[in-house]
């Protein structure tokens, strides 16, 4: 498998404080990663990547360390992508200038979250129609791609907000559900989980790698974080130097590649009648996520995985070699 971006989680901090994060961010939280560290990791991990995105928590709380991480991904050749609340675009003139600093830097990619959750939290007055437009007005003359990332389920005033502005400005409008981890969990538990609503398919975000202040090491950005020790989705690292090897060897992990081709629902059927049951109990919800939680952090569901996949892989290998001594044969009469 090859891996698309390798997410900097450059901070726990955020001035917002979002009901449904999953990094469990705020103003409180503490943890940045070092520039040493953020170096180590990105130089060790550029063979195996195509890019590098700074993200947090809010990754302009710590604007050195944001244009260095992006500086450095832009002279490895790599695409350099941010994920911001946009909170800094307070006005056009402070939008303008710290865009100009990204595109210095060497940004490519611009992504701005912006949902119900940010419009309607305590410390809204930090985001708002108000800065997204100056953000996307500032930054839509540059070459940088712009996407703004919408969180829930459509019909809200921020969705609209956010339409329009996509609309306006000439970005991507990307939407996501709210997951049910970090704070989004109580959010969740107001939900059913039915294994039946699941849905099937691979997931396109187990390429993109995430290393977080902790010097933890996930194998997917999304809601990996806090995965068990023994979950495929954690990937072993003793520092951030090691994230390169720890790719290498996450590329050949057949659970991690079954995610990315087949998806949780595909691992989930190859399971015992036991362990479906023991997992389906611990689906927090219906999303895909949950599932692919609920069977990466049941450590005998993961060995009974590995069991399987090692299985047919053997098969292949087996089918394969009958196959070429069934050419050779036929190739051996076609000659005679
Ligand atoms: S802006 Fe993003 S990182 Fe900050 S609290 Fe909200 S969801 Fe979390
Ligand atoms: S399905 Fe699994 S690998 Fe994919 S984003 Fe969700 S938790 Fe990560």
């Amino acid at each position: 498998m090859r891996y698309n971006t390798l997410g900097i989680h450059l901070t726990n901090a955020c001035p917002l404080t979002c009901d449904h994060c999953i990094t469990d961010s705020s103003p409180r939280s503490r943890g940045d990663l070092s520039w040493e560290q953020i170096e180590g990791a990105v130089r060790s991990a550029a063979t195996y990547v195509d890019g590098v995105c700074v993200t947090g928590g809010e990754p302009m709380l710590r604007p050195d360390l944001a244009l260095a991480t992006i500086r450095l991904t832009h002279d490895l050749g790599l695409r350099s992508s941010m994920v911001t609340s946009g909170y800094w675009a307070r006005t056009p003139a402070k939008a303008a200038a710290v865009v100009a600093e990204l595109v210095a830097a060497g940004l490519d990619k611009l992504a701005v979250s912006f949902d119900q959750f940010h419009l309607t939290q305590k410390t809204a007055r930090f985001v708002g129609a108000g800065t997204l437009h100056h953000l996307l007005e500032a930054a839509a003359p540059t070459r940088m791609e712009l996407v703004v990332q919408y969180c829930g389920t459509g019909g809200d005033e921020a969705h609209g907000i956010a339409e329009s502005a996509a609309v306006r400005y000439g970005a991507r409008l990307e939407t996501a559900e709210v997951l049910p981890f970090g704070r989004g969990a109580a959010l969740a538990r107001r939900r059913d989980a039915d294994m039946a609503d699941v849905p099937t398919g691979p997931c396109g975000v187990v390429g993109r790698p995430i290393l977080t202040p902790e010097v933890d090491f996930y194998t997917c950005c999304g809601p990996a974080r806090g995965a068990t020790v023994h979950s495929p989705l954690r990937l072993s690292i003793d520092s951030a130097a090691q994230a390169g090897s720890a790719l290498a060897a996450a590329s050949v992990d057949p659970i991690i590649n079954s995610i990315h081709t087949r998806g949780p629902r595909a691992l989930f059927d190859r399971l015992s009648s036991e362990a479906r049951q023991r997992v389906s109990r611990n689906l927090r919800d219906s999303s895909m996520c949950s599932l692919c939680r609920a069977i990466t952090d049941d450590e005998e569901a993961v060995s009974e995985l590995r069991g399987e996949l090692d299985r047919e892989a053997l098969r292949l290998v087996a089918l394969s070699g009958v196959l070429h001594v069934a050419q050779d044969e036929e190739v051996a009469r076609c000659h005679r």
